[in-house]
């Protein structure tokens, strides 16, 4: 997708902090962290949310899940604890129209999220 930002950060047009690379997966922080450890994790591949990464294929979203874990590994936070979240769609708040994980920790998290 020529217009979409993390399609940008893929194509390394648009500088990242990355944090780990996979064949099929991009993890970089966030420009505006919301946690002292917050990482975006996006498949390389273009899909516009969760809900269509659901239904891709192959194992896509499965690979994405697994770098969310590994990046929680080596920053360090897997043990005291994590959270995964993908805001889907413009009511749960997402702006960015590639989708990504939220990767959050290195603070306690409240329940229930804003
Ligand atoms: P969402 O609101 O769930 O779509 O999340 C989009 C996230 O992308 C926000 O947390 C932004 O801070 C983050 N973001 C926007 N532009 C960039 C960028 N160039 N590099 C890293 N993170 C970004
Ligand atoms: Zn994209």
């Amino acid at each position: 997708m020529t217009d979409c930002l993390f399609c940008k950060i893929v194509a390394k047009e648009i500088p990242a902090d990355v944090v780990l690379e996979t064949d099929r997966t991009l993890a970089f922080r966030d420009i505006n962290p919301q946690a002292p450890m917050h990482v975006l994790v996006i498949p390389k591949e273009h899909h516009a949310n969760a809900a269509e990464l659901a239904v891709a294929d192959d194992g896509l979203a499965d690979d994405v899940l697994k770098t969310a874990h590994e990046v929680a590994v080596r920053e360090g936070v897997a043990e005291t604890g994590y959270r995964v979240v993908f805001n889907t769609g413009p009511g749960a708040g997402q702006t960015v129209f590639h989708v990504h994980a939220h990767v959050l920790g290195g603070r306690n998290l409240t329940w229930p999220p804003g």
